[in-house]
């Protein structure tokens, strides 16, 4: 049975500089989603290596701060039944090269680490990456 639920989008560096963010936001609301809050913002080394703690002992750590960190990215919420999963088949493949066709990264993604757009990878991390964006108060 389908839920109704929210997760996190991030419009990564490489993909608002290239000025990719209105086809990116486009193509999620002709996919269904509801945009429930969205701002743009520049992240400090703190707040991305809180954000990406997970990955800490990974060989791509640091490329992946210095990246993320470069220059501003937008931040959303999306809403729709079955958010997570359906936003991560949107987004597609982590290395733009193996993700589908018509996918977020396929389109707009350069390489695996600059790869366009982040998507929640579950619903309890979904839950941790909206609040940590968002008050309760900024997501309608
Ligand atoms: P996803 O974003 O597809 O859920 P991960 O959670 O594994 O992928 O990785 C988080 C982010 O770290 C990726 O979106 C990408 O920007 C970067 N990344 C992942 N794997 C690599 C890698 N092998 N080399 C460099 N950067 C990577």
């Amino acid at each position: 049975m389908a839920h109704m639920e929210r997760t996190l989008t991030i419009i990564k560096p490489d993909a608002v500089r290239n000025a990719h963010t209105g086809a990116i936001l486009e193509k999620i609301e002709c996919a269904g989603f509801k945009i429930v809050a969205l701002k743009m913002m520049q992240l400090s080394t703190r707040q991305a290596e809180c954000f990406y703690v997970e990955h800490i002992h990974k060989p791509f750590y640091h490329e992946l701060i210095g990246y993320m960190t470069a220059s501003p990215v937008v931040v959303a919420v999306l809403e729709k039944e079955d958010a997570v999963e359906d936003y991560r088949r949107l987004v597609g493949h982590t290395s733009p090269q193996r993700a589908e066709s018509g996918t977020l990264r396929a389109l707009y993604g350069k390489d695996v680490t600059q790869n366009a757009v982040h998507a929640s990878d579950s619903i309890v991390s979904s839950q941790r990456e909206c609040s940590f964006f968002f008050s309760d108060s900024e997501m309608i």
